[in-house]
């Protein structure tokens, strides 16, 4: 097998994965179709924050970057609700040393980018976009979006990893047998907007947490920036009584703030403007199979399994991709066949087990994190699992923290925890004796 690789995309995952191939030797050509983010703000785009969690820590420091990133990354230890009443509470994410970190999109894109170049054998080929693959030739069209002009490359070895609305994968559709492919768009839309720092770059809400306003079918929330800002999402339906359709004036922008996010209107002056300058973007999932074709192309990150951004693990399990293949990389070498064939069968139940996990917590931070009975289950959840580690750890931790466990493990546990907690929040008085001999009693009989 020779030892050139073609990346298609320099985004997360595809400039992590260039850094780990060229570790293991191959010479890497990366193709991204935007030019290169790190010339300046307009190139990078809006200051978008992401949470990093251990599976995405463990991928980074497979390349040794992870204590750079750390220095630029806020910790955050618990979800801070904002009820509409105007009332607020804390809620850890694990114990007191857990947290998710909330790091800048374009920052870590382009420290990864850096540091792929500094590999002697990495090169990032930038304003070329993928249109066409010819699967049985081994070229690959790219069309030069500054000149149009069409240039055609070989490759002995492809991967795609060129997000969501991955041309390699629709290349894959054409030409591959008993290719499965599913998208679903969810009935709801997500736009960004700013709260700005307060005087000398001070955080205006607690800086520590990821901030959330639930409010039934629609939420906003909020991760913090290094300079003191907060990135905020709203998360609302597209169509319906609280909508994105009944929001087009100025006015009922602004009465939908103040009935809904009262707390946060005052801290976000350039509300209405943003709004409405900001797009509208939709959330998709997609599921698919083979993820690979002839031991010579392999889809990767969201091309192979986007996901939509409620469990906070789209790009922490891309990185995760890449660590798995790592790890079969160090097992067969530069075995492809091998390498290949288990990497997607290892990796697909994984995927899906975290895209389903993903939907399933939309619903719990839009709407359980301000319901008293889900709130006092992960109560009695996380004083079960302190004096019983060994027997029971949540399933929040288990996605977020456990980076030995697999997606498709967690979720299978965690439906067995369900399970078990539905028996016990039945039981009369639960509200009283939720931390009593009685209950710890009863869910360990449920274990044994
Ligand atoms: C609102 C939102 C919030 C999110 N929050 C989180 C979070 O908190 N934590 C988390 O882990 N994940 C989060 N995600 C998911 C995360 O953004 C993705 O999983 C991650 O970006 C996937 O990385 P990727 O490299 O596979 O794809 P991308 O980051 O999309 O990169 C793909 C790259 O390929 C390039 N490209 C595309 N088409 C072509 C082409 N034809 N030719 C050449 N290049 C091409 C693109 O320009 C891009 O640079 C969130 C997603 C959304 C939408």
């Amino acid at each position: 097998m020779s030892k050139n690789v073609t990346v298609v995309g320099a985004g997360l995952v595809g400039s992590l994965l260039s850094i780990y191939l060229s570790k293991k030797g191959y010479n890497v050509s990366v193709y991204e179709r935007r030019d290169d983010m790190r010339k300046g703000k307009a190139i990078q785009g809006r200051s978008i924050n992401l949470a990093l969690s251990d599976r995405g820590w463990k991928g980074l420091e497979g390349v040794g970057i992870a204590d750079e990133i750390k220095k630029i990354a806020i910790p955050m230890y618990g979800r801070y609700i904002h009820n509409k009443d105007g009332t607020t509470a804390f809620q850890p994410y694990g114990t007191e040393e857990q947290a998710i970190y909330s790091v800048s999109r374009a920052t870590i894109n382009m420290k990864l980018m850096d540091l792929a170049e500094q590999q002697n054998n990495v090169k990032i080929h930038f304003n070329k976009r993928c249109i066409d693959i010819n699967k049985q030739y081994n070229t690959i069209n790219f069309e030069n979006v500054n000149n149009h002009n069409i240039e055609t490359t070989n490759f002995d070895l492809l991967f795609g990893a060129d997000g969501a609305f991955s041309a390699s994968r629709l290349n894959m559709q054409t030409g591959t047998d008993r290719f499965e492919y599913n998208q679903h768009y969810i009935n709801c839309a997500y736009k960004e907007l700013i709260i700005p720092p307060g005087d000398n770059e001070t955080f205006k809400i607690e800086k520590n947490a990821l901030h959330i306003w639930p409010r039934g079918s629609f939420m906003m929330i909020a991760l913090p920036n290094p300079d003191g800002n907060f990135t905020c999402t709203l998360f609302l339906p597209f169509d319906g009584k609280y909508s994105f359709d009944n929001l087009k004036t100025k006015e009922s922008v602004t009465s939908f703030f103040n009935e809904e996010f009262k707390d946060a209107v005052p801290l976000m002056p350039t509300l209405v403007e943003d709004f409405f300058n900001n797009p509208t973007s939709s959330l998709v999932t997609v599921k698919c199979y083979p993820w690979t074709f002839d031991s010579k192309i392999a889809l990767i990150g969201d091309a192979a399994h986007a996901i939509v951004p409620f469990y906070g693990q789209g790009m922490n399990c891309g990185f995760e991709d890449c660590v798995v293949l790592n790890e079969l990389m160090n097992l067969h070498g530069n075995d492809w066949e091998k390498v290949l064939s288990q990497y997607q069968i290892l990796r697909k139940p994984d995927a899906d087990a975290i895209a389903d996990l993903a939907i399933a917590n939309f619903v719990e931070m839009r709407d359980k994190t301000a319901d008293k009975l889900f709130l006092l289950q992960k109560k009695i959840e996380a004083h079960f699992s302190k004096k019983h580690p060994d027997k029971w750890i949540p399933l929040y931790s288990m996605v977020t923290y456990s980076p030995n466990i697999r997606y498709s493990k967690a979720l299978e546990e965690g439906q067995k925890q369900q399970a078990i907690m539905d028996e016990i929040m039945a039981m009369p008085d639960i509200e009283n004796k939720w931390n009593s001999e009685e209950i710890e009693q009863e869910i360990l009989s449920y274990l044994y």
